[in-house]
């Protein structure tokens, strides 16, 4: 009896605390990277979007918990208070880390709740803008000529940027030819390409696209299968697979998670929440203006997203083993 009266006082807890949430307390999203990069400006964005979507008196604060390629902040979120107040805003580094990383102190698949997914992005290969290339073929000819000289900037082990400079390198067989140099971001990573301190970078559109249209960083190729003739700036460039790299194929996305054991209520709440947010015409035009497109399938759904997460990890493993390279 007395069991019961105690189950019944925690179910009305988590009821009331269903109903009032998320109250005054704000709604943090942790950024595993730098603040001013692609995934902090999804974020940015995003909480612009699902607070209007809440009904504008929801508030909405980023926290950026950079290094070892996003593996501090997802560690962060795992270990946090399951009340929806923490949520993870990551992007395919939930499904390269399981391969990259072989320690890891949480499990991407039982440690976290799946909101859903935001958006896909290419990838581009952009260059600093003295490199003395101006296509790709002068781009893999400079390489060579230079092996030993040169250095590829990314946001940490594991992160995006550096699994597409890992895929890329082991189809150029030119690893030796270049030095990793990690940041907690790309956007301080942007700004040592853009000032000549690094060479080369494997990137999102969302931090790319204006650097390129300002001629501050070259651009030789992008990452999807085919190149992206539908968007303005990007249309003349390459893909990668256009180029003889055989099956090669790099998107990045972006999805959101809560810790594991937040209230089922406060999910459906979250998630009806992005779902308003992934139709907001401001949110939708930001994101195309970067070369981002915003998901309007079922991957917007807990279940799908996280089969979908699933796959992209069983997709992953193999290419990661077969470049050959840990993050531990
Ligand atoms: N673009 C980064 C990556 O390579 C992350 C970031 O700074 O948003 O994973």
């Amino acid at each position: 009896m007395k069991k019961l009266f105690v189950l019944a006082l925690a179910a009305a807890a988590v009821l009331a605390q269903a109903q009032t949430f998320p109250g005054s307390k704000p709604i943090t999203f942790v950024v595993p990277f730098a603040a001013g990069g692609p995934t902090d400006r999804v974020a940015r964005d995003l909480a612009e979007a699902m607070r209007k979507s809440m009904g504008g008196s929801a508030n909405f604060v980023v926290e950026n918990v950079n290094g070892a390629g996003g593996t501090i902040g997802m560690a962060k979120v795992a270990r946090a208070v399951p009340d929806g107040h923490t949520l993870l805003l990551h992007h395919i580094g939930m499904a390269s880390a399981p391969g990259l990383y072989r320690k890891l102190s949480f499990k991407v698949a039982d440690d976290f709740e799946y909101l859903g997914m935001i958006n896909e992005v290419p990838m581009t290969l952009i260059g600093k803008p003295q490199l003395a290339a101006n296509n790709y073929r002068e781009f893999e000819n400079y390489i060579k000529a230079n092996a030993g000289k040169l250095n590829i900037a990314h946001a940490g082990l594991g992160s995006a940027s550096h699994l597409c400079g890992l895929m890329w390198q082991s189809r150029l067989q030119a690893s030796e030819a270049m030095t990793t140099i990690p940041f907690s971001g790309t956007a301080p990573a942007m700004n040592a390409l853009v000032g000549g301190q690094v060479d080369i970078m494997c990137d999102q559109t969302t931090n790319t696209t204006a650097q390129i249209e300002a001629g501050r960083v070259k651009a030789f190729a992008v990452t999807t299968a085919k190149s992206l003739t539908g968007n303005k700036l990007l249309k003349d460039y390459p893909s990668l697979q256009e180029l003889g790299m055989k099956g090669f194929e790099l998107t990045i996305w972006h999805g959101l998670y809560a810790p594991k054991g937040t209230p089922p209520a406060v999910l459906t709440q979250l998630n009806n929440a992005l779902k308003i947010a992934l139709k907001d015409p401001d949110f939708i035009k930001k994101q195309e203006g970067l070369g981002a497109v915003v998901v309007t399938d079922k991957r917007v759904e807990p279940a799908a997203h996280k089969a979908f997460v699933a796959s992209e990890t069983a997709k992953l493993k193999p290419v990661i083993e077969a470049a050959g390279k840990f993050a531990d």
